[in-house]
């Protein structure tokens, strides 16, 4: 998962860009860049860290024009370095043509990188958006087919989740990858057009909703005005649903849905038939706030934030390292004095991965007098992983891969464990054919080909 925003027709749009990648800065934090468009010139930067740290008003004023894209960076293909962080720049001739930054994994991606190789092209880096840029630059550049024609190529041949932006000195592209894997949002800026992964980075510029760009298709802005073309033509949709379960921002609406919505939605659907007694509903901040919330009122229960969350440390999921991970979990949560002692919680969580966390936090709330911790889980037991942009880890490393219900209640030293089923997490969206359950279910999109990994 990672972020993306750009701008084409309003001055100072790297300013504009860095700000749409602020209120994204949830979907990575690892780093982040970016490139503008000014007088037939591109320039780009890119930093480690945040976006506060790594585009100050310094570095933005070096980034001059009317038209600009950025991005931050949340791994999964490809480690924190300086070379995978996005924008990429394709160069010919000593020249940078365009440059690129794209939100998800590509599924075909061994074979496209021997194609590249095989043309004399080195990849700097080991992530997805270079081979996008470098397989388009070649086919533009140098099979003469111009970038109108290799983007249309890129949407024949890339398989697996991608939501593009693509600056030129003259033109802004957006493209997404046929079933939708991955949002991407159109605004308006006072005559301007914005584009960002999640809504909230539209609200905080003030640009009006436009459109969720459709999944498939390919947008071109330039000096001669709009063009629209069908990339691929509609395919069956697989948006991933996690982005409404844990990623996106609860103020953002994603796939023609309200997160804050589903995701208290999902608490209801929860509580449906738990019998389970207890005192108390506390969320695992941030992302389960409205989901106990949800839980709370259909149990008829108080709800409290028992936990509070330091915020500067990172979401420990998208830490990469498993060092990292362990250690950031006492770091980030802290449950309030006194407040849990003597009571049956009911400890709201989105989803479990490996386990750790969690384990940690129920070792932690039973230190602080919790008499007994029952887990209520907004999401199905994740049984596989995610090759479409997510980070999840190989299977054996996932707790419910080969566990059952009970055996993971006992691991993680809880007293009982509640799972949203499978059906249950369906019936909270309108349209529940269109998403992607895979690293539930197994069930891999097809039309995206066996993931090579
Ligand atoms: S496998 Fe899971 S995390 Fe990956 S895209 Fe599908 S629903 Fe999203």
């Amino acid at each position: 998962m990672c972020g993306i925003a750009g701008i084409f027709g309003r001055e100072e749009a790297s300013g504009w860009v860095a700000e749409a990648l602020f209120a994204q800065q949830h979907r990575g934090q690892d780093s982040c860049g970016v490139a503008s468009a000014d007088s037939g010139a591109l320039r780009r930067h890119r930093g480690l860290g945040l976006v506060r740290e790594a585009l100050g008003p310094e570095t933005l004023r070096r980034l001059p024009g009317a038209a600009a894209i950025g991005h931050v960076r949340y791994p999964t293909q490809g480690g924190a370095t300086l070379e995978n962080a996005q924008p990429h720049l394709f160069m010919k001739d000593g020249v940078p043509r365009f440059a690129l930054a794209s939100n998800g994994d590509i599924t075909n991606l061994p074979e496209l990188r021997r194609e590249i190789e095989a043309r004399g092209y080195a990849l700097d880096g080991t992530n997805d958006a270079e081979v996008i840029a470098k397989a388009i630059g070649i086919w533009a550049f140098e099979d003469g087919l111009g970038l109108d024609g290799a983007i249309a190529r890129w949407m024949r041949r890339g398989t697996g989740a991608y939501s593009t932006l693509l600056l030129t000195p003259s033109h802004l592209y957006a493209f997404r990858d046929p079933h939708g894997f991955r949002p991407m949002s159109l605004g308006d800026l006072e005559g301007a057009a914005v584009l960002c992964s999640e809504t909230v980075a539209l609200d905080t510029l003030r640009a009006r909703f436009v459109e969720h760009v459709p999944p498939g298709s390919i947008l071109r802005w330039g000096p001669e005005g709009t063009a629209r073309a069908v990339g691929l033509a509609p395919a069956a949709l697989h948006h991933c649903i996690f982005e409404l379960i844990y990623f996106s921002r609860p103020d953002s609406r994603v796939f023609e849905e309200h997160v804050f919505e589903i995701r208290r939605r999902i608490g209801e659907a929860l509580a449906a038939g738990d019998e389970t007694e207890g005192d108390l509903v506390i969320p695992i901040p941030d992302s389960s706030n409205y989901m106990a919330l949800g839980y709370a009122n259909a149990r008829g229960l108080p709800y409290a934030m028992g936990l509070v969350r330091n915020h500067y440390v990172g979401r420990t999921f998208i830490a990469p390292e498993q060092q990292v991970r362990d250690e950031s979990v006492r770091l980030k949560f802290n449950p309030l004095p006194g407040f849990l002692e003597g009571k049956r919680l009911f400890v709201v969580d989105d989803s479990i991965v490996r386990g750790t966390t969690i384990k940690k936090l129920v070792r932690m709330l039973r230190e602080n007098g919790a008499r007994e911790v029952h887990l209520r889980i907004g999401s199905p037991p994740i049984r596989h992983s995610c090759y479409y942009g997510i980070d999840t880890p190989e299977r054996d490393k996932l707790v419910a891969a080969y566990r059952s219900e009970q055996e993971v209640a006992q691991l993680l030293g809880a007293d009982t464990l509640r799972y949203l089923t499978l059906e249950g997490l369906r019936a909270t969206v309108a349209r529940p054919g269109d998403f992607c359950y895979a690293c539930f279910t197994g069930n891999y999109p097809a039309g995206t080909k066996e993931p090579q990994v």
